[in-house]
Formats: C-alpha cells, sequence, structure tokens
C-alpha cells in the first residue's frame, strides 16, 4: 500500500465529516443543498481516488495477490451485506443461489475475491431499475483446486454487442446516452478484469440490451476444508435479523484478551463462551506481558488505544521479551481505526489479523477460528447449544420493554454485539450507565484538555453503539474527528448537544435498569 494512499484519503474524509456536520446542522435549504452536493462529489471522487490507486498498484506489479484461509459462508455473507442496501434501496430482489456443497474452507486472496464480487454485484444493481438481481456461487473440484465459479445476473438495461468488446477497458463507460446520469468512474471493470487476471482466473458477459446481463467469474482457490459448507443462507439473516450459530468448539485452547476498558473485555470473553475457548483478560499492556511470561497463549487479541504501553508498543515488547511464552503466538489487533490501509499497516508490523471496533459476535468467532491451531478446532458440531434454547424470547421482551423506555436504543444493532444474548446486554448496558464517562467528558471539557477529551470521545462513540446508541456514537464520532483533525473550536461547538443527548440518555436508561431492578427484586 503506498504511504500517500492514506495521505490522499485523509483530507478527503476530513472534507466529507466536516461536510455530514453541516448537514447535520443546517437547516436552510438552500445551503444543504451546497452540501448535498459536496457529499455526491466528495463520495465520487473517494471512489474514484479508491479505484485510480488500485489500478496503479496493479500496474507498477505493487499488488500481491496474499492467500489466507477464509470461510465460504462469510465471503457469501460479507458480499451479500454489502450489496443488500443498495438493492432494497432501489426496490431490487437479491436473490442468492449457493450450491451445497461448496468447501468450507478455501485459501485465496479474500479481500480481493471480494472486491470483484462486491463490484460486480455494485455494477448490476446500479443499471437495473426492475426486477432482480442473482448473485450465484458454485464451482468444480480439481485435486486441491477449487474453481469458484461466481455469477452475478441481472434485468438491466444491458450492453449492446459492439460495447461487450470494449467494457474491461480502462475510463470505458459504455452508453453514456443513456447513462449519463449513473456515477461511474469506467475504472471497476478494468479492475475486475485485472484481479481476475493476477488470481489466474477468468471473467466473461453475456448480455442483451434491454433484458440484462450476467457476469461470470471463475478463480482457482484452493481447498483449506472440503467439508460441505451446507445451506448458507441459514448463517446470516436477510433482513438483518440477528441469528447466532456457533461455528466451532475449542476447549482446550486459551486466549489471552488485552484491554483497559473492563466493559471491553467483558464483551470479549463474553461473545464467545458458546464455542469454550478460555479466555484470559490483561487490563493494560504490562499484566499482558507478565502473564505471557506465565502462560502459553494460543492467540491474543490485544486493543490498540491503551493508555501508557498502547497495542502496537505491547505487541512489540511481546515479541522482544525472551521470558514470554507467546513469542510467536499470533495477535489480534482490536481497533476503531477503521481507515481503509490500516490493515495492511498492521499487517506489516507482524500483527496476524485485524478487527474493526465494535466487535461482532460472528465476527469475532471467525476470526479467532481462522488464526487458532487447527488442532484445537472442533468444526464438527452440529447444535445450537442447549442453553441458548429459548433465548429469542427474552430478547424480543426486552426489546419491547427498552423501545419503550429508551426509544434511542435500536436493539437491532446492539444485539449482535453481545451475540444476541439479553443478558449480556443487560450487563453491557449496566456498564454503560455506570463508567463515569460523562464526568470525564465534562472535566476535560471545562478544563480544555482536549486530547483527554478526544480519547473519552473515542471510546464513547464504540461503548454507545454497542447498546445501540446510534445517534449518541456518531455525535461523539463527530467530536473526536473534529480533535483529530486540530477543529478545537469545532468540538466546543458541538459539546453541547452532545453532552444534552449524553444525559438524556443516561437519565433513561437509569430509570430503566432501576425499574428492571425493583420488578427482580419483588419477584
Ligand atoms: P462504471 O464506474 O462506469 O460503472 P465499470 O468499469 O464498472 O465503470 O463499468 C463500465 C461500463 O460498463 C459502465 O459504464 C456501464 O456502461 C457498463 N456496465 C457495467 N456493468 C453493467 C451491468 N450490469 N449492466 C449494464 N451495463 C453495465
Amino acid at each position: 500500500m503506498p504511504i500517500w494512499s492514506h495521505e490522499i484519503r485523509t483530507p478527503i474524509n476530513a472534507v466529507l465529516g466536516m461536510n455530514e456536520m453541516i448537514l447535520r446542522e443546517e437547516h436552510s435549504p438552500a445551503i444543504r443543498g451546497y452540501a448535498e452536493n459536496i457529499r455526491a462529489s466528495g463520495n465520487l471522487l473517494l471512489s474514484i481516488i479508491s479505484d485510480v490507486l488500485d489500478i496503479s498498484k496493479i500496474e507498477s506489479g505493487k499488488l500481491e495477490i496474499i492467500p489466507s484461509t477464509y470461510d465460504m459462508s462469510s465471503l457469501i455473507n460479507d458480499c451479500y451485506n454489502m450489496s443488500a442496501v443498495r438493492a432494497r434501496d432501489k426496490k431490487l430482489a437479491l436473490k442468492v443461489e449457493c450450491s451445497e456443497d461448496l468447501p468450507r474452507l478455501l485459501s485465496g486472496d479474500e479481500a480481493h475475491v471480494r472486491q470483484i464480487i462486491v463490484n460486480l454485484l455494485t455494477n448490476a444493481v446500479k443499471y437495473t431499475e426492475k426486477g432482480s438481481v442473482t448473485f450465484s456461487v458454485g464451482g468444480t473440484r480439481d485435486g486441491q483446486t477449487f474453481m469458484l465459479t461466481v455469477s452475478v445476473r441481472d434485468t438491466g438495461i444491458g450492453i449492446s454487442e459492439e460495447n461487450l468488446g470494449k467494457l474491461f477497458d480502462q475510463f470505458h463507460r459504455v452508453d453514456m446516452k443513456r447513462n449519463r446520469n449513473i456515477e461511474g468512474t469506467g475504472l471497476g471493470l478494468n479492475i475486475v478484469k485485472q484481479l481476475t487476471d493476477l488470481m489466474g482466473g477468468t471473467i466473461t458477459v453475456r448480455s442483451k440490451p434491454g433484458e440484462g446481463s450476467e457476469f461470470t467469474v471463475t478463480l482457482p482457490q484452493e481447498i483449506i476444508d472440503d467439508t460441505p459448507a451446507g445451506k448458507i443462507e441459514l448463517n446470516y439473516s436477510h433482513s438483518g435479523e440477528y441469528e447466532y450459530v456457533r461455528s466451532f468448539e475449542a476447549p482446550e485452547a486459551r486466549i489471552l484478551a488485552v484491554d483497559d476498558l473492563p466493559v471491553k473485555l467483558m464483551v470479549i470473553t463474553n461473545l464467545p463462551k458458546d464455542t469454550k475457548v478460555l479466555i484470559d483478560t490483561a487490563g493494560s499492556g504490562k499484566e499482558a506481558i507478565k502473564l505471557a511470561e506465565k502462560n502459553r497463549y494460543h492467540l491474543i487479541l490485544m486493543d490498540h488505544l491503551m493508555p501508557e504501553m498502547d497495542g502496537v508498543e505491547t505487541f512489540e515488547k511481546l515479541r522482544a521479551d525472551e521470558k514470554s511464552l507467546c513469542g510467536d503466538t499470533p495477535v489480534i489487533m482490536l481497533t476503531a481505526n477503521a481507515l481503509a490501509g490500516v490493515r495492511e499497516q498492521y499487517m506489516y508490523e507482524g500483527f496476524a489479523d485485524y478487527i474493526s471496533k465494535p466487535v461482532r459476535g460472528k465476527k469475532l468467532e471467525d476470526t479467532i477460528m481462522k488464526h487458532l491451531p487447527p488442532e484445537f478446532v472442533n468444526t464438527d458440531i452440529q447444535d445450537v447449544p442447549e442453553d441458548n434454547s429459548g433465548a429469542g424470547e427474552a430478547e424480543e421482551k426486552l426489546a419491547a420493554e427498552i423501545a419503550k423506555a429508551v426509544p434511542q436504543i435500536n436493539m437491532a444493532v446492539a444485539l449482535p454485539y453481545c451475540c444476541g444474548s439479553a443478558e449480556l446486554f443487560m450487563d453491557i448496558l449496566g456498564e454503560f450507565a455506570s463508567n463515569g464517562r460523562y464526568e470525564e467528558l465534562e472535566q476535560a471539557f471545562a478544563q480544555k484538555r482536549f486530547d483527554d477529551y478526544r480519547r473519552s470521545a473515542h471510546t464513547l462513540k464504540s461503548t454507545s453503539l454497542t447498546v445501540g446508541l446510534e445517534g449518541l456514537s456518531e455525535r461523539a464520532r463527530a467530536s473526536e474527528f473534529a480533535l483529530k483533525n486540530g477543529c478545537t473550536t469545532l468540538a466546543e461547538t458541538l459539546h453541547p448537544d452532545l453532552m444534552e443527548m449524553y444525559a438524556e440518555v443516561l437519565e433513561k436508561i437509569r430509570d430503566f435498569l432501576k425499574k428492571q431492578r425493583q420488578e427482580t427484586n419483588s419477584e
């Protein structure tokens, strides 16, 4: 990843971020109109830059295909989810047809395979006004190789025969007369083609103007686990509802989780509970190093932003420590730093992987499974664990009560962060109501300690999202973002609204918790 890709994206993200604030605060239709235009053009500029950077990386030979093991169902799930909202917005049906005997685990460059598929799905949705987009996944086996075949079929405008040949050229947007209102760079398909070539695959297209198009990509991937992935739809939800199915069991595995916030440790130890992994916790980098000298861990989950020693420093010390029993243990970075390009940066520093916060149960489980030594991982489990039975009812009841008591909470957002468990949600909510971050922000503001203020806003951004407070999380993000870009005045302007909203939800949550406690006591 060229260093400057980050340098280019950062200021554009800052422009878009500041513009978001104008859109949020401004009511005058004329100014909102200007800001809407900045948003549309800014987003387009960002996507052009991403495409150009990708092309330049490919053409300078710097794009490497880096294979790693990935889970078929989570790949399909990701691609579906990344396109579902756009399809829904346009009232198009997004259908998924997967062969049931796809190998469960493959090895290949997952990020780039996903980029190819998402690009095709995005185009299909973009160039279709009515009907459906069908996403099919299948393939054939040849020894250890799986010829992964993905096809994306739409009922859209189609492409004329003479244009089909030019489709994969750079900056070539065909049929501009009809497509002039559709945003694009004409680089997407060129990138898809080049990535496919780099992976040794093929891409074909069939299309009829007025009827639709079908793009088919074939990519050779290595088979890691040939167990059929089964009916993939079962593992994800079409409507965004949450459904938890544990994917493995590893009772012998030992994991160390490092984070300075007790609530985060609580979430991380609880999320993969049904997989029976043993998780020890450390509240600081120092403590982590001590524990790693005493115990042999198979995996370490490390928070990035911690006071004193941060995640990167702790990681370096762990690797250099001769007394450590975990010198070669894979370390996974947990961070709210979700900028494009950071993944590569962490990998470059030697981290095995990266998860962006707030951590979701499924993602955490998939990542743990990916990095634990395979001999510890038992995937031969058919059940949904017993203590999960009847869970749905408790969650439904809680969601109904919460909707009344604290309408700002969106349970559909919160539940994936606590593996769909009402009990864990209540624990986290209790922590949220009592952690004193409100006072921290107030004091830091009064004493103009804006570095501390930024850190508290950063934490609030993810803890509030974990309990489903999207609005508060957004506000905290805006303040953090303003300070990150040195805009103290902006953060000062945002402060009263942030605190007002925070105080209001805290009061409602505390009332709700009090009532719950009274009910439990009287039962
Ligand atoms: P763009 O950014 O313009 O979408 P692409 O490289 O992804 O660029 O696609 C090149 C051109 O191919 C598009 O401008 C469009 O005219 C055409 N095209 C791509 N996908 C489809 C599709 N599914 N249906 C109809 N036309 C398509």
